[in-house]
């Protein structure tokens, strides 16, 4: 962007100084003293549309701006002298210093409106190449299992029923055979919003009284929600959690019939060829209790890791509810019998996509997305 001839040119009308440095793109620089005069800004105009003109992109065009108009231009600088002049050519040379700035900076900006619509030209659009795909997104791996359990159980009669996370204690723990003094209370360690009364529910079992309490019977739900206990957070354990429970209470219910619906559960759950057993289980809220394994998935009963060397994975509690549950939601138990089961939601889902912490469940961590 240098032009020789120009810089010869206006380097002859001054005396440049021993040794000064070589003159800027323009002609000048720091050490040489152009004087104000007409002659100087018309050659200054010259020179400075010339170069406006020869502009051949947006970087030159931003360099060239900053030399024409910045702080240290030449411009500014020979504004410098302007206290020293007689007021009548101050007058005229103040005039002409203004009109000398408002041309540079319209022509800068045409040229700038002339390079955008080259470049506009210059760039081909390729109309046939494939487009970038975005990434699309799905619902969260526990919405996608509980929507399937919900589906399930669907199919077999029975209905969603949801219920308040902040709970009574009357609901939560009373009326499940939990009274204040019972000794089962202690395997909870419970939230309080104020204690005794108000809770976070520490189990969906609460929502089940709440049914056996205003729903006309029979009934067949099924309860998925979270819960809330004072865990510390590791790998395996979160202060909030989700479970998913089963209540169905009529008449003629048996064992058998808890049974038979958990071994259709298992089989939708891990494959028609799944073996499961029951054991015996202590759970305040039914009697008898059950708790229900399968065969490891992953070593088929040899032992592995996933099933600490068991060979057997429990995969939920059941039982038949007791008959003091029963009672304390206003049912006849000599007329009515139930059965219920429950799960811990996140390690079913945790299993079933290999995720090894159940912190990236709630962390919005996309690798566990990713796994789906
Ligand atoms: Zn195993």
């Amino acid at each position: 962007m240098r032009h020789p001839r120009l810089e010869v040119e206006i380097c002859r009308t001054y005396k440049r100084r021993k040794g000064s440095p070589r003159p800027d793109r323009l002609g000048y620089n720091d050490t040489m003293e152009p004087e104000l005069n007409q002659e100087t800004l018309a050659q200054l105009e010259s020179t400075g549309l010339q170069q406006i003109a020869q502009l051949a992109n947006a970087q030159e065009l931003a360099d060239l701006q900053i030399a024409l108009l910045g702080r240290k231009s030449t411009l500014l600088n020979l504004s410098k002298q302007m206290g020293s002049l007689s007021p009548d050519d101050r007058r005229i040379l103040g005039q002409k210093i203004n009109d000398l700035k408002n041309t540079f900076q319209s022509a800068l900006e045409q040229k700038a409106q002339t390079l955008a619509h080259q470049s506009s030209q210059t760039t081909k659009v390729d109309l046939s190449l494939p487009g970038i795909r975005p990434q699309l997104g799905h619902l969260h791996p526990s919405t996608q299992v509980m929507r399937s359990l919900n589906h399930f159980f669907h199919s077999l009669g029975y209905s969603v029923y949801e219920g308040p996370e902040i709970e009574t204690n009357e609901f939560n723990f009373e009326k499940l055979n939990l009274p204040a003094d019972h000794p089962a209370r202690d395997l909870a360690d419970t939230l309080y919003i104020h204690e005794p009364e108000y809770l976070l529910r520490t189990h969906t079992s609460s929502v089940e009284t709440r049914a056996m309490t205003h729903e006309k019977l029979p009934i067949r739900i099924v309860v998925p929600g979270k819960v809330y206990r004072n865990e510390t957070t590791n790998t395996t354990n979160n202060s909030m959690f989700y479970q998913y429970e089963g209540l169905v209470v009529d008449k003629n219910v048996s064992m058998a019939d808890l049974k038979g619906t958990l071994i259709e559960f298992a089989k939708f759950l891990y494959g028609e060829g799944v073996e499961t057993r029951f054991r015996c289980k202590y759970y305040p809220q039914v009697e008898p209790g059950a708790g229900m394994d399968i065969k490891c998935t992953f070593c088929h009963g040899e032992g592995c890791q996933v099933c600490k060397y068991r060979g057997w994975i429990e995969v939920l509690g059941a039982g038949m509810v007791h008959p003091n549950a029963l009672r304390a939601c206003g049912i006849d138990p000599q007329e009515w019998s139930g059965f219920a089961f429950g799960m811990g939601f996140d390690r079913l889902v945790m299993l079933k996509y290999g995720i090894n912490d159940v912190r990236k469940l709630y962390n919005g961590e996309l690798v566990v997305e990713e796994k789906i």
